[in-house]
């Protein structure tokens, strides 16, 4: 696993701290209407001003596309932050500059100001150069907390982070921490589970997988493209029948690197993708030309079970059926409950994260008892992909 430095390896006292944080947050009537991004950067802040810093908050809002757009300034976000600490927090009207440099040489140690939005430059997104050299001007070190945007290589998360001396905040420390321990240094066995709509946006993340666990477990509309593959009539079920030959790929490719792929049993079939629809369970080989596989049924929601008992590490991302419209949420909420248990008894590291993932999961009613759940979107199915994360790299000691 790589090393990262994180905020206990610096001193900050005195120092101005760049923190680069994830504050796109949704707005409504030009106040922030959810703040849990607000509320996750907090730890690290509290904790540099406790230090004596001066906390100089970077973040992007939007897309404004390299111009200023009124409606996108962080100014309001400011203020929300300021309710969450308990205190005043400056605002500076550009990123960069005199705006930039006027509010933050008046601060005083353990003072907290927040520089406008960094995308109203368009060399934010060019990751240039001169850019990154005018911000660093603002500061004395850096800190990244957007796990969030680490996967791209934009002026505030790479071309900054080598500029000054850089470490992890401690959001993105957890992050860091808990996907390290899902897929860098696991303990065995560990399985994944990959479910949601289509194979063919998870092809990366399969196989990157197949090389890293020692069982996939298949679920969603995804799973019926497998079933059809190796032969089974789907009939109207979400299949992209396209993929059948990258389908059979995975599992061949699985099979040399001694990873299990595991399908359905059985599943629950309707005739239409909607709320209370009439259904029945049904197994694999008895699915009606003119129904949809919309869930997985009983028979595998026990397989599911068994299997995850015998493991001692979880990843999951995308849900084992249509879990927006009941009943068809049942197998994912069995499953997500029971891997909840497991983690709450101590047997199983679980760490889930994708779009839809983090709603099912919080439907399930299970996503307290995970270990890890992450928030990051993109960023977090780059890393299951394997992928290198720019942000993350920059910070690497
Ligand atoms: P994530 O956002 O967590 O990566 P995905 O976007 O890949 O997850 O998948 C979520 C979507 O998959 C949901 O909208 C869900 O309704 C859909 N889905 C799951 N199972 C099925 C199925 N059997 N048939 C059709 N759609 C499904
Ligand atoms: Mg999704």
């Amino acid at each position: 696993m790589s090393t990262f430095k994180t905020i206990d390896d610096m001193d900050v006292s005195g120092k101005k701290v760049l923190v680069r944080a994830d504050l796109n947050v949704p707005m409504a009537d030009g106040k922030p209407s959810d703040t849990t991004r607000i509320d996750r950067t907090v730890p690290t802040i509290r904790d540099l001003i406790s230090r004596g810093a001066k906390v100089i908050v970077i973040s992007h809002f939007g897309r404004p596309k390299g111009q200023v757009v009124p409606e996108m300034s962080l100014k309001p976000v400011a203020d929300a932050m300021g309710t969450a600490l308990g205190m005043d927090v400056k605002f500076a009207t550009d990123t960069i500059g005199d705006s930039a440099k006027e509010v933050t040489n008046a601060m005083n140690n353990g003072d907290v100001a927040m520089l406008e939005n960094v995308r109203f430059h368009a060399e934010e997104t060019e990751n240039d150069d001169a850019f990154a050299s005018a911000m660093a001007a603002i500061g004395d070190v850096y800190v990244n907390d957007a796990f969030s945007t680490a996967h791209r290589a934009h002026a505030s998360t790479d071309a900054l982070a080598r500029k000054l001396p850089a470490a992890a905040g401690r959001l993105m420390q957890a992050e860091l921490e808990a996907l390290g321990g899902a897929l860098g240094n696991p303990q065995k066995p560990v399985a994944a589970v990959v479910g949601g709509a289509k194979v063919s946006t998870k092809m990366e993340v399969l196989g990157n997988l197949s090389k890293k666990v020692d069982v996939i477990i298949i679920g969603g509309g995804m799973a019926n493209t497998f079933l059809f593959a190796n032969g089974h009539d789907v009939g109207a079920s979400l299949c992209e029948k396209d993929m059948a030959d990258e389908a059979r790929n995975i599992v061949k490719t699985a099979a040399e690197n001694g990873c299990e792929i595991v399908l359905p049993l059985d599943v629950v079939v309707a005739k239409e993708f909607a709320a209370g629809a009439d259904n029945k369970v049904v197994g694999i080989d008895e699915i009606p030309s003119d129904m949809m596989a919309l869930d997985i049924g009983p028979a595998t929601i026990k397989d599911v079970e068994t299997r995850l008992e015998g493991c001692k590490t979880l990843v999951w991302n995308g849900p084992f059926g249509a879990f927006e419209i009941e009943p068809f949420d049942k197998g994912t909420n069995a499953a997500a409950q029971a891997a909840a248990r497991l983690t709450k008894a101590g047997t199983l590291l679980s760490v889930a994260g994708g779009g839809d993932t983090v709603a099912a999961l919080a439907h399930a009613g299970a996503a307290d008892d995970f270990t890890y759940i992450s928030t990051a979107g993109g960023a977090f199915l780059e890393w299951i992909e394997g992928k290198t994360l720019p942000g993350v790299a920059a910070l690497e000691s």
